[in-house]
């Protein structure tokens, strides 16, 4: 039997994923002396944490007229939510960012400084003081490469800690044991192929977004969702997949971010008349607003007849006004990306973009304690024994509907903290050896070798021919607008996609780097995230945040103030929100103002 001749190694703990949310559990844990696993597909710092540019959020109040609370944090989170956040999660990430960023600063993260030496803070979208009132400054950088140094933080202190590292392994499926409990992973060396089954106490999945089921995403092309996908071929659940959210300035015709900290720096928006639009949407927060909302009113200039450029489909962020010095010392990363990838001087020109999808607020179900939470009719909340999920691929839920601006890479080490924690508690009580079959195991490579062995005619489409038409529907279908006919078609083509993927040839067999076969193997993935995005938005029949129905205009509390839980073999059913902060009073339900 194959599985037999499988490497077995033994860990504490394995996490899969080298991002920042990967790499903060494992610095609890390695801390502690647990023996402790990171499992990446790519070099730990080339995770796409590396990408994020404009800053992470918290209340330290160093910047700004009147002073911060993370009280102002929490509301500005739930309200940017649409009131799909859980409040106690989010009343958590708030309280304690202060002291994460301090902890930061501590590890050595090189933060940008004010001219008092304090941590530098920059206004990002949806930022208030005094519960809605002025615009505050919250968001603390690295100029425009935040998520660079806190990677690269994160990894010199794991590297210090003795964290062991399998750079470049490719993690294939969860193993789960006749008990329920997760047991471990099994992962493929990209450089030989060879497979290990790494056992172990706890897994994290820290594998990060799916930004790439679109067409048009900033994401790198590793964002394809395997974590989310070895939970879902569980049985696990995913929630409020429906809820991506469209970035405003992603560069027009390649996608690449431009970070909001322009508009916090004091950039805005321009249609092809040349006209700044967002004050006449949104009076109070203008070119601050929410990303869904800022989104929305782009495609709105653009649809009526207003983009810039000859076919009118792109508007322009203005950033000329801006002193020289901003560009220099804030703005370096995004002035650079701007002449390469548009061609133009943002000292000079507008930069083109266009909403570009960024973020995936839905993910896998967990507790604040990072513990993944399976969900069903009848039965409720129960926790899934061995498994915890941090980062983006996780949903805890802080985000809700619509993520604030600079609130992911905080979700990252405050529940990358609380796993590494909650697993550390648990392992310094003593854990139980869950005895592993063979069969267990067995279940984890079957669709594996299933692809290795397909044999078909030369009928079946490439790998690259069904992801292009996997993420064509996806950005039309479920793009910034949706309405019921054209998702309804969408996902039925979807569904069609991904019987065919059955079909592909793995023609190149190689063993070392064969990348065709990661890409078969992700695209698998991508499907599954694809088709539980699709079910969960034809499913919510409301505008809700990122959400956004031409049918359905308006958010329906009566009926859809709930998450959405899908899994791979029903119909998608609603969980409710968490209302019940620990320390304050609920934030009651109302309409956003802009
Ligand atoms: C361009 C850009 C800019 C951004 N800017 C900001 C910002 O300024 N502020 C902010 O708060 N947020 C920002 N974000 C969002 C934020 O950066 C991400 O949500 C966050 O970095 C995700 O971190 P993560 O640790 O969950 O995952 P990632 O950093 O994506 O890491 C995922 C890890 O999982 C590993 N992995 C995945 N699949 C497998 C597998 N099958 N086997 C083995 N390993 C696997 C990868 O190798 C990688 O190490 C930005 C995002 C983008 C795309």
């Amino acid at each position: 039997m194959i599985v037999n001749k499988i490497d077995r190694k033994n860990y504490d703990c394995i996490i899969i994923g080298g991002g920042g949310a990967g790499l903060r559990a494992a610095y609890t844990l390695a801390k502690s002396n647990h023996k402790v696993a990171v499992v990446s597909k790519v070099y730990p710092s080339r995770s796409h944490t590396c990408a994020a540019q404009g800053g992470i959020n918290a209340a330290v109040g160093n910047a700004g007229q009147h002073k911060d609370d993370w009280r102002f944090h929490m509301y500005d989170t739930v309200m940017g939510s649409d009131f799909l956040g859980d409040q106690k999660a989010i009343e958590y990430m708030c309280k304690e960012a202060p002291d994460a960023i301090l902890e930061l600063e501590r590890m050595g993260m090189p933060f940008s400084r004010d001219d008092n030496g304090r941590i530098y803070q920059r206004s990002f979208g949806g930022q208030t003081v005094n519960y809605g009132g002025e615009i505050a400054k919250r968001t603390c950088a690295v100029a425009d490469r935040t998520g660079h140094a806190l990677l690269h933080t994160l990894y010199q202190q794991c590297l210090s800690l003795n964290v062991n590292f399998y750079s470049e392994w490719f993690a294939i499926d969860l193993v789960r044991a006749a008990n329920g409990h997760v047991v471990g992973v099994v992962a493929m060396d990209l450089e030989t192929s060879a497979l290990q089954f790494m056992k172990s106490h706890f897994t994290v999945l820290a594998t990060g977004g799916a930004g790439r089921i679109f067409k048009s995403s900033t994401n790198a092309y590793t964002c394809t969702g395997d974590g989310l996908a070895m939970a879902y071929r569980l049985d696990l659940p995913l929630q409020d997949m429906e809820m991506w959210q469209f970035h405003p300035t992603g560069i027009f015709g390649v996608g690449i971010l431009v970070s909001e900290g322009t508009r916090g720096e004091g950039g805005y928006l321009v249609n092809g008349d040349n006209e700044r639009f967002m004050p006449s949407y949104a009076p109070h927060f203008k070119d601050l607003a929410c990303r869904d909302f800022v989104s929305r009113c782009s495609m709105i200039e653009i649809r009526e007849g207003r983009g810039c450029g000859p076919n009118k489909d792109h508007v322009g962020l203005q950033l000329s006004h801006l002193p020289k010095a901003v560009f220099k010392e804030k703005l370096p990363g995004i002035t650079e990306l701007s002449r390469v990838y548009a061609n133009i001087d943002p000292m000079v020109d507008p930069i083109p973009v266009v909403p570009t999808c960024h973020y995936m607020m839905g993910g896998i179900p967990t507790n604040k304690d990072a513990e993944v939470v399976d969900y069903n009719l009848g039965s409720g909340d129960q926790v899934v024994p061995g498994l915890y999920a941090c980062g983006e691929v996780a949903n805890v839920s802080v985000h809700g509907a619509n993520r604030l601006g600079a609130n992911s890479l905080l979700d990252l080490v405050i529940f990358g903290r609380s796993a590494g924690q909650s697993i550390k508690d648990k392992l310094d009580q003593g854990v139980a050896d869950v005895p592993v079959s063979d069969d267990d195991v067995h279940q984890a490579i079957q669709r594996f070798f299933e692809f290795e062995s397909n044999h078909n005619s030369g009928a079946a489409k490439s790998v690259s021919e069904l992801r292009v038409m996997m993420q064509e529907i996806m950005q039309n279908d479920f793009g910034v607008f949706r309405t019921e006919i054209s998702m309804k078609t969408g996902l039925e083509k979807l569904k069609q996609l991904d019987d065919q993927i059955r079909e592909c040839q793995l023609v190149d067999k190689s063993k070392s780097f064969n990348t065709a076969r990661v890409e078969l193997l992700e695209l698998d993935n991508l499907m599954k995230v694809a088709i539980s995005t699709a079910k969960s938005a034809v499913y919510r029949t409301e505008s809700r945040g990122a959400h956004s129905r031409e049918d359905y205009q308006s958010r329906n509390d009566d009926s859809w103030h709930c998450h959405t839980i899908d899994k791979i073999k029903m119909d998608p059913v609603k969980r409710p929100v968490d209302m019940s902060p620990e320390i304050v009073d609920a934030i009651p339900l109302r309409e956003r103002a802009q």
